[in-house]
C-alpha cells in the first residue's frame, strides 16, 4: 500500500463522515479508533459510498507510519483526557515537523497547553472547530483552525476541499490565528447557536401559544419565513419539525417531546467567558438560563398548579390577536433579536482576540459560517459586509444598515415582546435581546444611581458629568 495523505483518529460520529469526505475528495486516508467495530464499520461504508481510499488501523504504530511524511493527523474523540490520551497513543511514533489537528470541540487553554508541549517536540498543533454535525462533516462542514500556521499550510489543500462551498464566497474555512483561537471561534459559533434556536423556540411559543397556530400553520409560516431575511438551517429545520407525525399516536411528533433540553457545555463556557472579559451577552445568557429553567420540568409542573389563576385562555377571550399581523410582528422581532444576540457573540470574538493578541478578522469569520454549520444563514452575508464597511466597527447595532433595519422593526419587536408580557408567556432571548438595544442606544442610564449608592455604602467615589477626577461624597450627612 502506498503512503496515505492524512490520517484520522476517533470514528464516532464525527470523525467517520469527515473521513470519508475527505478521501471522496481524493485524499487517501489512514484512520485509527481506540475500538475496532469503528473501524471496521467506516471500512465498510467507504466501500458501499464508492470505493473511497480509506484504510483502516488498528494498531497505532502501524496508523502513524502508513501515513506521508510529513504527517497530518486529525483527532475526532470526546474532549479533554480522550485527546491527551490520544495523543500519547500516537507521540512515540511521531516525528519533528508531522503535525497534529484536533477537530473536537476543546476547551482552547487546552489546545494552547498542546500546543506547547507538542512543539517541545518539533510537532505542530492545530485546534480546529468543526461544525455541521454529522451531514456537514460528510458533505462540507465549516472549519474554524487555529494554531499553527505552518500546520494549517500543510493540511489546507486538503481543508479547502473538503468544507462547505459557498457560492461567491469560496470554502467555509479559513486559518482563523494563532494559538486556541479556533477552538474559541467555535465555542462562540456554538454560543451563538444557543441563542438563536432560542430565539426561534420563542417565536414559535408565543405564534402557538398566543396566536393559537397549529403545527400546519406553524410548518408554513416557518417555511415562508426561509424565503427572505431568515433564511438559514435552523429556521428550515423547524419548518420541517412540524411536519414529522408520530408513528405511536399518529399525533405530531414535536408535541410528544418532552420540554427539557440538554447541552454538552461550550454554550455554558461562551457565558463564562462573556463575563471573564465583561462583554454583555444577555442573549445568548438567557438561553442557557432557559435551557436550565427547561431541566426543572417536575417544579414547573407543581408551579403551574400553584399560579393558575388568570390563565392564557382569560387573557386571549378577552384580547383576540390577529393572526397574520401576530406573524409578521414576530418574524420582525426574531430578526431585531439576531442581529442584538451576534452582536454581542461577535464583540466576544473581539474582546477575547485583543487580550490574547490574535487579531481575529471578524468579517471573515461571518464569511466561513454561511455553509457547513448550524448557524449557516443568508444574514451572515450582511455581517462579513457590515465588517468589510468597517472593520473597527463598535457594535453591529451602529453599522448603518443594521441600525435601519432595526429601526424599520422595533415597533414590532415591542408589541410582540408586550404580548407575551401580558399573556404570561416568556419570551427571555428576545426580551433579552430588547433590553440590550435599549441600554446600548441610550445616552444616559440609571447607572448614575448605582454609583452614587456604590459610594454612600463604600466610598467607591464616582465620576461627574461637569468635571473631571474622582469624587466622594458623605451621603448619609447630608441626606
Ligand atoms: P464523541 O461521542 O464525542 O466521541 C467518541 C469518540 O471518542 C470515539 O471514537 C471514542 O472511541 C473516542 N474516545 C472516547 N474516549 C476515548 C479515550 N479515552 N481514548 C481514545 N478515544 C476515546 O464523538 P463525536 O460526536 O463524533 O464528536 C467528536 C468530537 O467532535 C467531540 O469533541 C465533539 O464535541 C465534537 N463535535 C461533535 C459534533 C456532533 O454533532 N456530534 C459536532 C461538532 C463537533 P471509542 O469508539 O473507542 O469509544
Amino acid at each position: 500500500m502506498a503512503l496515505t495523505r492524512i490520517g484520522l483518529a476517533g470514528l464516532a460520529v464525527m470523525g467517520q463522515n469527515l473521513a470519508l469526505n475527505i478521501a471522496e475528495k481524493g485524499f487517501p486516508i489512514s484512520v485509527y479508533n481506540r475500538s475496532a467495530s469503528k473501524i471496521d464499520e467506516t471500512i465498510e461504508r467507504a466501500k458501499l459510498e464508492g470505493n473511497l481510499p480509506v484504510y483502516g488501523f488498528s494498531d497505532p504504530q502501524a496508523f502513524v507510519k502508513s501515513i506521508r511524511k510529513p504527517r497530518a493527523i486529525i483527532m475526532l474523540v470526546k474532549a479533554g483526557a480522550p485527546v491527551d490520551q490520544t495523543i500519547s497513543t500516537f507521540s512515540p511514533f511521531l516525528e519533528a515537523g508531522d503535525c497534529i489537528i484536533d477537530g473536537g470541540n476543546e476547551w482552547y487553554e487546552n489546545t494552547e497547553r498542546r500546543e506547547k508541549e507538542m512543539s517541545e517536540l518539533g510537532i505542530l498543533y492545530l485546534g480546529m472547530g468543526v461544525s455541521g454535525g454529522e451531514e456537514g462533516a460528510r458533505h462540507g462542514p465549516s472549519l474554524m483552525p487555529g494554531g499553527s500556521f505552518q500546520a494549517y499550510e500543510y493540511i489546507k489543500d486538503i481543508v479547502l476541499k473538503v468544507a462547505a462551498q459557498v457560492p461567491d464566497s469560496g470554502p467555509c474555512v479559513t486559518y482563523v490565528g494563532p494559538g486556541g483561537s479556533g477552538n474559541f471561534v467555535k465555542m462562540v459559533h456554538n454560543g451563538i447557536e444557543y441563542g438563536d434556536m432560542q430565539l426561534i423556540a420563542e417565536a414559535y411559543d408565543v405564534l402557538r401559544s398566543v396566536g393559537r397556530l397549529s403545527n400546519d400553520e406553524l410548518h408554513q409560516v416557518f417555511s415562508e419565513w426561509n424565503k427572505g431575511e431568515l433564511l438559514s438551517f435552523l429556521v428550515e429545520i423547524t419548518a420541517d419539525i412540524f411536519t414529522v407525525k408520530d408513528e405511536k399516536t399518529g399525533g405530531y411528533l414535536v408535541d410528544k417531546v418532552l420540554d427539557k433540553t440538554g447541552m454538552k457545555g461550550t454554550g455554558k463556557w461562551t457565558v463564562q467567558q462573556a463575563a471573564d472579559l465583561s462583554i454583555a451577552a444577555p442573549t445568548i445568557e438567557a438561553s442557557l438560563d432557559s435551557r436550565f429553567l427547561s431541566g426543572l420540568k417536575e417544579e414547573r409542573v407543581e408551579a403551574s398548579k400553584v399560579f393558575k389563576a388568570g390563565g392564557l385562555d382569560d387573557i386571549l377571550n378577552s384580547h383576540p390577536v390577529d393572526k397574520s399581523k401576530l406573524v409578521d410582528d414576530v418574524r420582525k422581532a426574531l430578526y431585531a433579536s439576531k442581529i442584538c444576540s451576534y452582536a454581542q457573540g461577535m464583540n466576544l470574538i473581539r474582546a477575547k482576540s485583543i487580550q490574547k493578541g490574535w487579531d481575529l478578522q471578524l468579517g471573515e469569520l461571518a464569511r466561513i459560517w454561511k455553509g457547513g454549520c448550524i448557524i449557516r444563514a443568508i444574514f451572515l452575508d450582511r455581517i462579513k459586509k457590515a465588517y468589510d464597511r468597517n472593520p473597527n466597527l463598535a457594535n453591529l447595532l451602529v453599522d448603518p444598515e443594521f441600525a435601519n433595519e432595526i429601526i424599520d422593526r422595533h415597533a414590532a419587536w415591542r408589541r410582540v415582546i408586550c404580548l407575551a408580557v401580558n399573556a404570561g408567556v416568556s419570551t427571555p432571548g428576545m426580551s433579552a435581546s430588547l433590553a440590550y438595544f435599549d441600554s446600548y442606544r441610550r445616552d444616559r442610564l440609571p447607572a448614575n444611581l448605582v454609583q452614587a449608592q456604590r459610594d454612600y455604602f463604600g466610598a467607591h467615589t464616582y465620576e461627574r458629568t461637569d468635571s473631571d477626577g474622582a469624587f466622594h461624597t458623605e451621603w448619609f450627612k447630608i441626606a
